[in-house]
């Protein structure tokens, strides 16, 4: 949080939480209106979080207005019942085994044009190879920034989470190409269908690895090509280097 402060006229011996934002013209007009619950609920989120975590039961919001300095003021208290629905939704995406629901189904939403997860959430052309894509990483709910990996049943710092290993295999829901239809945890692969019905693995025995799967836009359309296909019967070379080396050695990996 930006700060905690004491001496406020309404409440001069209470702490509270301090939070300053900066606001253009039309948003200033909408706080000032609408006060921050309603105009702002994103910062209100904030701020209850602040609150409930740091004991604090008030906050003094200060938005200022970037065109003319005009300043906005305003104390919030805090609810209780809402910080715990914040805290229960914080915990659901978390502890979320696949991506969540879109905003919206197309990418030209204005939202969706601005956020920069916009490519990996509709159409799974820049997924990045590490542990927080693998389906073998569980982000525990004990200890501070806790994650595990089933496959190698033991923790990973978090060095070895943003290298990953040969031993990583994609969460299914970020191929939006393919469905899963079969696995094997001690063999570690996972076999899709293309939406054209295409079999193929992630891991296993002349399998793709998520290096391969992640390439591009077009590695469904190269799955479905028999050309392709013929091609890599015949030569069965396959980008199973993975770059950046993995902190795990790869000897423990099961292919
Ligand atoms: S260490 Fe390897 S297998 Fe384990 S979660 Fe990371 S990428 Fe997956």
């Amino acid at each position: 949080m930006d700060g905690a402060g004491l001496g406020f006229a309404e409440a001069p011996k209470s702490w509270h939480v301090v939070e300053f934002k900066t606001h253009g013209d039309k948003s200033f007009r909408t706080l000032e209106s609408n006060g921050v619950q309603k105009a702002k609920p994103e910062h209100w989120a904030q701020v209850t979080l602040y609150m409930g975590w740091s004991g604090i039961d008030r906050t003094f919001y200060l938005g200022v207005n970037k065109n003319t300095d005009e300043l906005y003021s305003e104390r919030i208290e805090l609810d209780r019942a809402a910080f715990a629905q914040l805290e229960n939704k914080a915990q659901r995406i978390v502890t979320s085994p696949a991506p969540l629901e879109r905003i919206n189904e197309s990418p030209d939403f204005f939202v969706c044009k601005m956020c920069p997860a916009a490519a990996l959430c509709h159409s799974s052309t820049s997924i990045k190879i590490n542990c927080r894509t693998c389906l073998h990483a569980t982000p525990e709910l004990d200890g501070v920034a806790r994650w595990s990996c089933a496959l190698h049943k033991r923790d990973l710092s978090q060095a070895e989470q943003m290298k990953g290993c040969q031993g990583h295999r994609l969460i299914p829901a970020l191929l939006t190409w393919a469905t899963p239809i079969d696995g094997s945890a001690e063999a570690n692969w996972v076999q899709y269908k293309t939406h054209a019905g295409t079999e193929f693995t992630n891991g296993g025995k002349d399998g793709y690895s998520s290096v391969e799967l992640s390439a591009g836009a077009d590695v469904a359309k190269a799955i479905d090509s028999p050309a392709v296909q013929a091609l890599r019967a015949a030569f069965p070379g396959s980008n199973m280097t993975f770059t950046p080396r993995a902190a795990i050695p790869d000897s423990e990996v099961p292919y």
